[in-house]
Parts: C-alpha cells; sequence; structure tokens
C-alpha cells in the first residue's frame, strides 16, 4: 500500500522570527507516522495571509493531508481561517454551538472590539467537522478541500494543539508503520551507523537515520517495504551488534533504564559529584519512582566537602590533585560508606573554560563506580563547552551505573 502523503505548516510571526521554538512540527509529524502517513513538506509562514493562502492553496493540491497550527486566536494576527477561506473558496458562517460556548468568555473583554474578535473563533468552513477545544477557546476543524486534499487547522498553544491532534488520529489511523529507535550511549555515531549498516545487510527494506546528541545516539529504524514483521528482526540484529552500547528501545532514558535495572534487582544508588553539581542526581531524581533506588549524594565541589563529607584524605587531594583517580575512587567510596548504599558513581572533572593544564586539560574527567568488592576508576577526556562536557560526563556517569548494575565488567 503506497503510504498517504501529507505536509505540515506553522502559522506565526513568532516563531519564523525566533521569538518562539516551533515544537508543534515534531509533534504533528510524530503523530502522522504513527499514523502511517509520509510527511513530504513541512513549512513555517509569517502572519501574512496571502503567503498562507498561497501555500495552502499549492499544499492541499499537492498532498492528502495538510495540517496546519496557529493564527486560529481572536486577535488581530490570527489570520489562518481567513486564509483557508481564501485559498479554497469555502465560505465560513458561525457555529451557532461554538458561539453559544464561547459567550462566557466574551462579557470577560470590556473592549466591544475584543468581545467581537472573541466570536471569530465560532466561524467555521463549509463541510468542516469541528474538534472542540477542550482547553483553550479556538476549536480545530478538518475539512475535505476542493483541491483534494484534507485540510486540519489546529491552535498554535502546544496544549491547545495536543488533545485535538490525539483526537484526530485516535479515530482516523490510516494503518500504522512501525518505527524502531534504539538509543545507544559510549558509541560515536559513525561507528554505531557502520555497525548498524552491517547488521542491516540481511535485511532489506530497512531504512536508518541516525539522531546524535551529546554521549546519545540514537539509531532509528524504518518500514521501507519490509513490513512491521521484518523491522522487528531487524532491530533484533541491530541491537546484538549494538552491545554494550544500546540501552533502550523504548523511548525510556538512561536515568530510567539505570532505575528500573536497580528496582529489578533490588539494589540502592548514591553519587558524589564534583564537576557535574548534581546533575547526575537531577537525572536520577527525574524518573518517576526513583526513591525505591536513589538514596541521595553529594556535590562535592570543593576540596574541603570532599575532605569533610566523604572521607577523601587531604594528602590523597595534595598528591594526586583533585581530579585524579583515586580522588575519583576516595569520594565513590566515601559516599557509598556515608550514604549504605550497594553502588555509587563519583565524577570529578575540569569543565572549563578556565583550569586545564597540559597533563589535566579542560575536559579531563574521572569517574570511579563503587560497590562491595572496591572501586574501578576510569578517565575520559570530553569534548565540547561547559554544557557539552556536563552533559557528556552526566550520560557517562549513568552508564557506569547501567554496566555495573547489569554486571556488564
Ligand atoms: P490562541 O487562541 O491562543 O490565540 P492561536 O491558534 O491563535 O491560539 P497563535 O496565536 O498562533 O495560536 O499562537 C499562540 C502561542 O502558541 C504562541 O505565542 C506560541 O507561544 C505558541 N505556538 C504557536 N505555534 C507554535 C508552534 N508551532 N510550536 C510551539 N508553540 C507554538
Ligand atoms: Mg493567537
Amino acid at each position: 500500500m503506497m503510504a498517504a502523503s501529507a505536509a505540515i505548516v506553522t502559522v506565526g510571526t513568532e516563531i519564523t522570527t525566533g521569538l518562539r521554538l516551533d515544537t508543534n512540527t515534531r509533534e504533528i509529524a510524530a503523530a502522522l507516522m504513527g499514523a502511517g502517513y509520509d510527511t513530504r513538506e513541512t513549512v513555517s509562514l509569517p502572519d501574512d495571509p496571502d503567503l498562507v493562502a498561497t501555500c495552502l492553496r499549492r499544499l492541499v493540491a499537492a498532498y492528502d493531508l495538510v495540517v496546519v497550527t496557529g493564527g486560529l486566536g481572536p486577535t488581530h494576527d490570527d489570520i489562518t481561517r481567513e486564509a483557508a477561506s481564501e485559498a479554497l473558496g469555502l465560505p465560513m458562517s458561525a457555529d451557532p454551538g461554538i458561539a453559544h460556548g464561547l459567550a462566557r468568555w466574551v462579557h470577560r473583554h470590556t473592549e466591544q472590539r475584543a468581545r467581537e474578535q472573541v466570536l471569530r473563533q465560532a466561524l467555521v468552513l463549509q463541510g468542516a467537522e469541528v474538534l472542540a477545544a477542550t482547553v483553550g477557546t479556538a476549536p480545530g476543524q478538518v475539512v475535505q478541500t476542493p483541491l483534494g486534499g484534507r485540510l486540519v487547522l489546529l491552535p498554535g498553544p502546544p496544549n491547545e494543539m495536543r488533545p485535538m491532534l490525539q483526537e484526530l488520529f485516535a479515530h482516523k489511523v490510516q494503518g500504522s508503520s512501525t518505527v524502531v529507535e534504539i538509543a545507544c550511549t559510549g558509541i560515536s555515531e559513525s561507528d554505531a551507523q557502520v555497525a548498524t549498516q552491517a547488521a542491516l545487510a540481511e535485511h532489506p527494506g530497512v531504512r536508518l537515520t541516525i539522531l546524535a546528541s551529546p554521549a546519545d545516539v540514537h539509531v532509528v529504524l524504518f518500514d521501507d517495504g519490509a513490513g512491521n514483521e521484518g523491522i522487528l528482526r531487524a532491530a533484533e540484529s541491530v541491537r546484538d551488534a549494538l552491545v554494550p552500547y544500546w540501552y533502550s528501545d523504548d523511548g525510556a532514558s538512561l536515568a530510567s533504564v539505570v532505575t528500573r535495572l536497580a528496582q529489578a534487582l533490588g539494589m540502592t544508588l548514591a553519587v558524589a559529584e564534583s564537576c557535574t553539581g548534581g546533575l547526575v542526581a537531577a537525572s536520577l531524581t527525574s524518573v518517576p519512582g526513583a526513591s525505591s533506588v536513589f538514596r541521595g549524594g553529594v556535590v562535592a565541589y570543593s576540596n574541603e566537602v570532599k575532605t569533610s563529607q566523604l572521607d577523601v584524605p587531604e594528602a590523597l587531594i595534595a598528591k594526586h590533585g583533585a581530579v585524579s583517580g583515586q580522588v575519583a575512587s576516595a569520594m565513590a567510596r566515601g559516599v557509598l560508606r556515608r550514604l549504605g548504599t550497594d553502588v555509587s558513581v563519583a565524577i570529578t572533572g575540569i569543565a572549563g573554560p578556565d583550569g586545564g593544564s597540559a597533563d589535566k586539560p579542560v575536559g579531563t574527567v574521572w569517574f570511579s563506580v563503587a560497590d562491595a568488592s572496591g572501586e574501578i576508576p576510569v578517565m575520559r577526556q570530553m569534548i565540547g563547552d561547559r554544557d557539552g562536557i556536563r552533559t557528556r560526563a552526566t550520560m557517562f556517569a549513568l552508564n557506569l551505573l547501567r554496566l555495573k548494575i547489569a554486571g556488564h565488567e
């Protein structure tokens, strides 16, 4: 079956000028893909009626479905409804039900013009099905256009748009296609690509995309003829090729994988952080239910705190430096003992931009993972700016916990 085609349009000068980030496109694109549509174009336009009308006319003639967000509200710059009416030659009329619902908002406005504006939101394109507003005031609309494609109008605010998007695809699924996203860390995107392509050699009909962010490489497999079963078999081969780097294939974050693993084995965790300043603890506590495994941590930024709170000997810091394997292991041992957990991880490094030296340049980060049997220190030379180094160090520390708990070493 040929997939139905789709396009996405976001309307708003706040988007085209960079005042606001367009997040709707990605949510709509994901929903369309889940519903089996092939999105061929995504477009962002300013609040300009002529531009919007011209674009809509072209898109509804070219694609099966066109989803538009933004510009459905009551203010002067909300022009999507009128532009669609003009572009498609579909007259609008006030829907009495919607107008009645809007009436209770009308009285909140003191200006007569403001009251009239609110009622513009009751205008519905001829033949359109209305998607009720559960959050805001502007309803959505779905209409079969005379130019061929179906047009969907949704409000711009993501919290108003989202429930309508869900309602739209809950009933109107067009045959779904499988997408598998395998998340990896500790491997470069190029290495991940080469390993994946080798695994895919025996699995035709699978399209591959690699999505990389600091210390996080996602291998995404799309159906390109293999079918759902084929994709799932291919994913199995790819996962095998990406051991020990892959950590989830169900959208779970690395922190939630660590939490899940520790929960399954009844283990407790603690962290001792210097250059990451609590980022590892923040990641772990962002997972619902983390309290069953995560006891707590110490942000030991100064040497005094490393000594007084984690029992790192002053002499050890003087001899090896705060950024060293010896100190990282002493921190991991200290927090393990003080908090009485089964496993701990410690991080001490130079996030920059200052503080580097010839033998310990910016980006030098020492880690140590500890349990009752002892500590394992490991050094990584992280790339990037201060934020990048801290993010990469956080991912690396979480991955050390994952490998330790899963018994990979
Ligand atoms: P309203 O009834 O709130 O006026 P609307 O459909 O007219 O709804 P807009 O006025 O276009 O929506 O946008 C309102 C706000 O919604 C914007 O200021 C912006 O914060 C957010 N928004 C709009 N479009 C997007 C988008 N594509 N991605 C993320 N946020 C968006
Ligand atoms: Mg608006």
